[in-house]
């Protein structure tokens, strides 16, 4: 029922976060009795750092929730529905059932969500055909099915490059597999990949350089900047994509190849062109072009490298005024291109679209695997003009460049260009 409801403190979420901040303010501070307003929805608390014993088959997924009403401090209050939208200037909050809550301060504690379907053919095999996630309550238990009942082959643990629940769980339940197959005497025909979207095994040196040991000890193969993108259920194949990602920088780029022809690009080369050159060789491509999505301002491109070193034609930008030109054309084979433009490397064909906003010649590529039989885009290379979950920012070239005014005209673009994205099909990946 529609309510409006005050607190002193309101705390949108009762998982482990919102239940232990809850407890410790009324521990503190007696006078906040009754002040303290938990929201959540669920009827039940998972304990979820259990569920890495609970894949490892050393303790019962029951055991790992709780009715979430037997867990609400005392003191606190617990108001059973689902945030829908803030209004800080206001200090409330409403719910998706139609109350309001008004608060001094507010805490969001809403935890993570897991999106499957990022992940194409995962939302279809998970739980079945040796596949399985420690990182939900549904498929918790298939991990451990999966473990008791491997024969030998490969098992590959995979950590994406963003933000889960727990940045260590990948690795805990590959260490307990690992000394369950040597237990059940299958590690010996067991190959163990660690197939992980970030640069290195854990991202604190110090406890990175121990875990180097563990897996060099326990005979792990390890494969960074790798994410997985398809996973085909029936014939047990896992398709990664190599990563790109400087993460000093927070740049990315990427190496599209064509499978057929054997040509590639790099899109928004980084200095360090070693690096696609290298995957390149590896996965036997040849690199015959580099485009930018945007002339960069925070780092060194690698374009003008890719042409010397591997005599790759450049696809750069002609969008924006006389003060938005690449400077060096003279010196490098390149084609301009604008708004509507195609190109293609081998059977791969990139589509031009202007998405002003962040820079003012700033461009986006849509790709269409022709090789592969599409007749429809599947992706979108988009710079800094859209991220996931953000747009880029419009006031850069003002607030770091000094270039007074553009900050307004490039929000207005930004809208615009966003107004042409959103009209792109929604299955694109970005
Ligand atoms: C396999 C695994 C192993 C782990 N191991 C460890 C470990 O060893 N050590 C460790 O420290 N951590 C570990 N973790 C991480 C730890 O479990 C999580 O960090 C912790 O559970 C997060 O708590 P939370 O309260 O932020 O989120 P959650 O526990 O996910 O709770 C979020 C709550 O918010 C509610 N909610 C969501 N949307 C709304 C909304 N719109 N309105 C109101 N409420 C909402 C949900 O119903 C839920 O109750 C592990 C996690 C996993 C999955």
């Amino acid at each position: 029922m529609a309510n409006v409801y005050d607190a002193k403190v309101a705390i949108v979420g009762a998982g482990s976060a919102g239940i232990s901040i809850a407890a410790r303010l009324l521990r503190k501070n007696r006078q906040l009795h009754g002040q303290v307003l938990l929201i959540d929805p669920s009827d039940k608390h998972y304990y979820q750092s259990l569920w890495t014993l609970v894949g490892g088959g050393a303790a019962k997924v029951e055991d790992s929730v709780r009715e979430q009403a037997s867990l609400i401090p005392e003191g606190a209050k617990w108001l059973k529905e689902a945030v829908y939208t803030f209004s800080p200037e206001n200090n409330t909050l409403e719910t998706k059932e139609g109350s309001t809550v008004r608060y001094d301060y507010l805490v969001v504690a809403a935890g993570i969500e897991i999106y499957w379907d990022q992940i194409k053919g995962l939302k279809e095999t998970i739980g079945k055909n040796g596949v399985c996630s420690n990182y939900s309550y549904d498929y918790v238990q298939s991990t451990w099915e999966n473990i008791r009942n491997f024969r030998g082959g490969t098992a590959i643990f995979t950590q994406p490059s963003t933000p889960v629940k727990c940045g260590g769980a990948p690795q805990k339940i590959m260490y307990l597999a690992d000394d369950y197959f040597r237990q059940s005497g299958v590690r010996e025909h067991t190959n163990i990949i660690f197939a992980s979207g970030l640069p290195n095994i854990f991202a604190v040196k110090r406890y990175a350089d121990t875990l180097e040991q563990v897996i060099q000890r326990k005979n792990i193969e390890t494969k960074y900047r790798v994410e997985l993108v398809e996973i085909d259920g029936d014939t047990k194949k896992a398709t990664f994509e190599h990563l790109f990602f400087d993460e000093q920088l927070a740049h990315m780029s990427y190496l599209v190849g064509c499978q057929r022809t054997g040509e590639a690009i790099v899109i928004d080369p980084g200095r360090n062109i070693d690096w696609y050159i290298d995957t390149a060789k590896k996965e036997g491509l040849q690199i015959v072009a580099a485009t930018e999505t945007h002339i960069h301002a925070d780092f060194v491109s690698g374009a003008k490298e890719l042409v010397k070193r591997c005599g790759a034609k450049l696809y750069l930008s002609d969008e924006g005024d006389e003060n938005w030109k690449y400077e060096y054309l003279d010196e490098v084979d390149h084609e301009l291109v604008k708004e509507g433009s195609v190109f293609t490397v081998g059977n791969v064909e990139f589509q031009v679209l202007h998405t002003p906003g962040h820079t003012p010649e700033h461009v986006s590529f849509i790709l269409t695997d022709k090789g592969g039989g599409a007749t429809k885009p599947m992706g979108i290379f988009t710079g800094d003009f859209v991220f996931v979950g953000d747009v880029g920012r419009p006031d850069l070239l003002e607030k770091a460049a000094g270039v007074s005014g553009t900050a307004d005209v490039g929000a207005r673009q930004m809208f615009e260009s966003l107004k042409k994205f959103k009209a792109l099909p929604d299955y694109l990946q970005v």
